[in-house]
């Protein structure tokens, strides 16, 4: 017989479960690259978030101007105040990276806004127009150059492959608060 494994990947923000315990990454094995085609564009899903520093300093409306005029479409956004647990959930990745300590600390600072981008290759052109990490490398015109003070308070956090951006969608919006 064989065993039918179920999928991890269901995992949402829901109030009751976080906080309490970490949210893990779903298997490699389970993730699947949605997509869908349209007029010949890979019409993609990606996860932004203006960090707290970015709405500290009121720059959540100079962020979205940049996507709503780069056909990035908003298909989904809410304002959320991390917890440390939430937060180190969030950036498993990097747990045993020397600054991951600084930026939960950073990422639970005050609150964020988190949003979902739908469009043709919103996953690269979401990165594109952030700029590099490190906003001294980052290009001209770009987010993080115009706006980022040092390479950990760099405004905004995108999604950086579609397995990530699955995950990232999921771990703060679940699919009815998805408007397409
Ligand atoms: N970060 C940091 N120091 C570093 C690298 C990253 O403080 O040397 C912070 C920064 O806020 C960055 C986040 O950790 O945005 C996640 O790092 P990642 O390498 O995933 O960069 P991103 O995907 O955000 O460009
Ligand atoms: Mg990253």
């Amino acid at each position: 017989m064989i065993e039918e494994k179920k999928p991890a990947f269901s995992r949402s923000w829901d109030p009751a479960c976080l906080g309490k315990s970490r949210v893990s990454r779903p298997s490699r094995l389970f993730v699947l690259y949605s997509f869908t085609m349209e007029d010949g564009k890979i019409m993609e899903r990606t996860l932004s978030i203006v960090k707290p520093d970015g709405v500290a300093r009121g720059l959540v409306g100079e962020v979205i101007k940049r996507f709503e005029t780069n056909e990035m479409k908003i298909v989904a956004l809410k304002m959320i105040h991390m917890t440390k647990a939430q937060a180190q959930g969030f950036y498993e990745v990097h747990e045993e990276r020397p600054f991951f300590g600084s930026l939960i600390d950073f990422m639970t600072s005050g609150p964020a806004v988190a949003m979902v981008l739908e469009g043709d290759h919103v996953i690269a052109k979401n990165r594109e127009l952030m700029g590099e990490t490190d906003c001294r490398k980052a290009a001209e015109g770009t987010i993080r150059r115009d706006f980022a003070t040092d390479i950990e308070k760099n405004v905004v956090h995108g999604s950086d492959s579609p397995e990530t951006a699955e995950f990232e969608i999921s771990y703060f919006f679940n699919k009815f608060e998805i408007v397409a």
